[in-house]
C-alpha cells in the first residue's frame, strides 16, 4: 500500500549512511515528521531478535531500508566476509521482522553491482541473474540479489508490497572521503583536493580510467526512494512486473572524463597518474532507466552540480583547513 498520508510512520533503516541521510532530509522537507531513526549504537540490525523486538516496539508502517556495508571497489577485495553476511543479514533480518509486523510498503535499496558483468548496456531489471558478476564485487552483489529475490518472494508467497531499487554509484554530501574503502568520487575529491592544497599538484588514479560508471546524486535517489513509495502498487506492478526498478542519472562517464570535471569544478589543475596496479572492475554499468521514467521520474541533478554542492560540504566538513 502506497504512502498517502502526512502522519504515516516511516523507518529509515541506515539514516546516518550517504542515502539514508538524504532521505530523511526529503522526507523532512516534504512534511513527514513521524520518521523511526535508531542508531546502529543502539540496534544491531544484524540480531534478528533485536531487529524482531524494535519492530514490535515501534510498528513502522512504512520502511526505507537503506542500511548495508558499503566500500568501494578495493573494501570489497580486502572485506569480502563482512560485505557478503552482514549485507545478508541486515536484509534477512528487517525483511522478515517487516513481514511479521504487516508493514504496509518496504523499499530496499540494492545496487546495479548485481547484473552480470558482460549484461548488454543499457541495463534491463531483466539482466538479474542473466550471466556471470563481476568479480571484485561479487560478494556484495550476491548478498544484494538475495535480498531483491526475498523481497520477490514475499511478495509472490505472503502478497507483501515489498520493491527493490537498484542504484547506480552514489555520491554527495555525508559521502565516506575514506582514501581505501570509499568509492572512487568522493577518493577522487579528496585527493584532488590535499594535492592542490599540497601544491604537488598530482594525483594517483587507480586503474586504467578506462571504466565507465554512471553517477547519482543522493537527494536525487531519495527523491526516487520517496516517489516510490508514494506511487500506487498497481502503477508500480504495471511496470515492473518483478517490483524491481533501475535507478541512475541516464548518462555515464569513463573515470578519466570524471577527473576532468572533478578538476573543472574543483578549480585544481593536477597531473593525473594511473596506477594500474589496482582494479578496474565493471567495464561499464549504465543502466536503463526506463520504468521509472515511464511512471514520470527522471534525476534532476546534473553531475556538475552535484559535485559543486559535494565539494562544498567537503570543504566545509572533512578537509583540514590549509
Ligand atoms: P565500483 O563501481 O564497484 O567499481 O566502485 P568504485 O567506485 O570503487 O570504483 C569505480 C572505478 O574507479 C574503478 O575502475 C576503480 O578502479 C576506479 N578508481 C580510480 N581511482 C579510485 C579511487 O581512488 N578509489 C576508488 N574506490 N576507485 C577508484
Amino acid at each position: 500500500m502506497h504512502l498517502n498520508n502526512s502522519e504515516s510512520s516511516i523507518y529509515v533503516a541506515g539514516h546516518t549512511g550517504l542515502l539514508g541521510r538524504a532521505v530523511v532530509k526529503k522526507l523532512h522537507n516534504d512534511g513527514y515528521q513521524n520518521l523511526i531513526l535508531q542508531p546502529s549504537s543502539a540496534l544491531d540490525l544484524r540480531c534478528q531478535r533485536s531487529v524482531d523486538d524494535f519492530f514490535q516496539d515501534n510498528q513502522p508502517e512504512f520502511v526505507i531500508l537503506a542500511a548495508a556495508r558499503v566500500g568501494g571497489i578495493l573494501a570489497n577485495d580486502q572485506f569480502p566476509t563482512d560485505f557478503l553476511v552482514d549485507n545478508l543479514s541486515i536484509q534477512l533480518n528487517v525483511l522478515n521482522a517487516a513481514h511479521k509486523s504487516g508493514v504496509k510498503r518496504l523499499i530496499f535499496l540494492g545496487s546495479t553491482c548485481i547484473y552480470p558483468r558482460e549484461a548488454p548496456q543499457p541495463i534491463k531489471e531483466t539482466a538479474l541473474l542473466s550471466g556471470p558478476l563481476e568479480i571484485t564485487n561479487q560478494w556484495y552483489a550476491v548478498a544484494k540479489i538475495a535480498g531483491v529475490l526475498q523481497c520477490q518472494a514475499l511478495r509472490r508467497q505472503h502478497n507483501r508490497d515489498f520493491i527493490a531499487l537498484m542504484s547506480t554509484n552514489l555520491y554527495g554530501p555525508g559521502d565516506n572521503f575514506d582514501l581505501e574503502s570509499s568509492h572512487v568520487l568522493p577518493a577522487l575529491m579528496r585527493r584532488l583536493h590535499e594535492a592542490y592544497e599540497s601544491g604537488s599538484k598530482e594525483v594517483t588514479v587507480w586503474g586504467s580510467g578506462k571504466p565507465r560508471r554512471e553517477f547519482l546524486y543522493s537527494e536525487d535517489i531519495a527523491d526516487a526512494c520517496v516517489f516510490v513509495l508514494k506511487t500506487p502498487e498497481e502503477d508500480l506492478l504495471h511496470v515492473a512486473p518483478d517490483s524491481m526498478f533501475n535507478v541512475g542519472y541516464g548518462e555515464d562517464l569513463s573515470i578519466r572524463d570524471l577527473c576532468d570535471i572533478l578538476q573543472e569544478v574543483m578549480q585544481t589543475d593536477c597531473k593525473l597518474n594511473f596506477d594500474l596496479s589496482k582494479p578496474d572492475g565493471t567495464p561499464r554499468k549504465l543502466v536503463d532507466n526506463s520504468r521509472l521514467a515511464q511512471l514520470g521520474w527522471n534525476a534532476p541533478t546534473p553531475l556538475r552540480k552535484g559535485i559543486l554542492h559535494t565539494y562544498q560540504w567537503y570543504k566545509a566538513n572533512v578537509a583540514k583547513p590549509s
